[in-house]
């Protein structure tokens, strides 16, 4: 068993590194009941930090399976006010936000996925003023996972639940960096690596970047001013924090309107409880106009029509293959990790954050910009050993990014 005080510096790393919470702020935990004990260590140690308030919001795979299952439909097509007033309450009052993902991948497979599609659409656009608050930084958040027993078994199904369990405690703190002596030391180091890598990008201002693989051959238009991001954030009041944990990746927006190619899909997605895996995905004008996919086609579907910016890009992101995360050869089916092992992109909205003076923009002011807007945010897989990347600057010069699935650009 994963011991005490193991747990423990994995609660304290998601407050200090993730959250990074202040004497004096509340925190709002989002947690599944399976990681209670993990969730009320985390609780009683943000109340010795200093928390003015603590929030847990409980939920749990079996409820939320009975509910899609049971419930009439006007009551998933409605997302209670009091759920919204009581995330915008903990947002104005900038509390800090921390989600524990440990989602069961395969819990709605058997659910009509016109039935998810709304739920999560109505969640979506019932949140949309919470969410301004995390995807402009305005406050500090933090996704981190622990494991939970059926989404260890769909990752080891041939062990026994105790012993998935197990397994995937161990990857994850690995993964996670909890296993070095000093955790909070080592993601400062880590971090000061993406920031190396995400200036060097920067520097190099690119108009446009080439991707080539088995399936992929897409063309990406970057918008003029778009930043580099990576690694640690800082919010509004200035305070440094790490939206996910794990995160390996150096990440910017494409232009909405200049992505065209195609793209293969190199892991399973996880979307809203189903998987759409083996899929590809055809731009014209950054739009997709073609796609298929081997499993969850019609998921892929649902998520393509949600709204046009659905259709468009909102993330490029570059992870070299030998992350540790890809090292430890585990497929997640939960998109915190496997994004962070692989190249990714996303379909919707883009975060305003990676473009010049972007948090400060308007909707129409954006649109001019090539900044995507939508209810969704999905990221999808596309990294592998075999993915090249080229460079295009402003004047025709093309250099090699990627090589091989990794740095072929001297980003150290
Ligand atoms: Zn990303
Ligand atoms: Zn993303």
């Amino acid at each position: 068993m994963v011991n005490q005080e193991t747990l423990e510096k994995y609660a304290e790393l998601a407050l200090k590194t993730g959250v990074n919470l202040q004497k004096g702020q509340a925190l709002m935990i989002n947690a599944p009941i399976e990681g209670a004990d993990f969730t009320k260590l985390v609780a009683k140690k943000a109340w010795e930090l200093g928390a003015k308030d603590v929030h847990i919001n409980w939920s749990d795979d079996d409820l939320t399976l009975w509910k899609y299952k049971n419930a009439p439909d006007e009551v998933i097509e409605n997302y209670p006010e009091w759920k919204v007033k009581l995330h915008d309450m903990y947002a104005e009052d900038g509390a800090a936000v921390l989600s524990i993902r440990s989602t069961n991948p395969d819990l709605l497979q058997d659910i009509d996925p016109t039935r998810v599609a709304k739920a999560n659409k109505v969640a979506t656009q019932a949140l949309v003023n919470f969410r301004k608050y995390t995807m402009n930084d305005k406050i500090t958040w933090s996704i981190i996972s622990i494991p939970t027993g059926d989404w260890a078994q769909k990752i080891f199904p041939d062990k026994s639940r105790e012993d998935a369990i197990e397994s995937l405690w161990e990857a994850i703190i690995k993964i996670v960096r909890v296993d070095q002596l000093d955790p909070v030391k080592a993601w400062e180091a880590h971090n000061q690596t993406l920031e190396k890598a995400r200036e060097v990008l920067n520097d190099k201002n690119y108009h446009k970047l080439v991707f080539k693989a088995p399936g992929t051959n897409l063309e990406m238009e970057l918008p003029k001013g778009h930043i580099w991001k990576g690694g640690s954030a800082v919010s509004e009041q200035g305070i440094t924090f790490n939206p996910n944990m794990p995160t390996e990746e150096v990440f910017s927006m494409p232009h909405k309107y200049g992505v065209n190619g195609t793209v293969a899909s190199t892991k399973p997605l996880n979307y809203g409880g189903s998987l759409i895996d083996k899929f590809s995905l055809t731009f014209k004008n950054g739009e997709v106009v073609d796609f298929k996919a081997e499993q969850g086609e019609d998921v892929l579907k649902h998520l393509l029509k949600a709204d046009e910016g659905s259709r468009r890009l909102g993330e490029v992101a570059l992870v070299p293959h030998e992350s540790p995360v890809s090292q430890s050869g585990l497929i997640f089916y939960n998109t915190l990790f496997d994004e962070n092992a692989s190249c990714h992109i996303a379909l919707g909205k883009a975060y305003p954050t990676n473009l010049e003076g972007g948090s400060k923009m308007d909707a129409e002011e954006l649109d001019k910009h090539g900044v995507n807007d939508s209810l969704n945010h999905v990221d999808f897989m596309i990294g592998s050993e075999k993915l090249d990347i080229d460079g295009v600057k402003e004047d025709g010069t093309t250099e090699p990014i990627f090589r091989n699935g990794t740095w072929a650009l001297n980003v150290k």
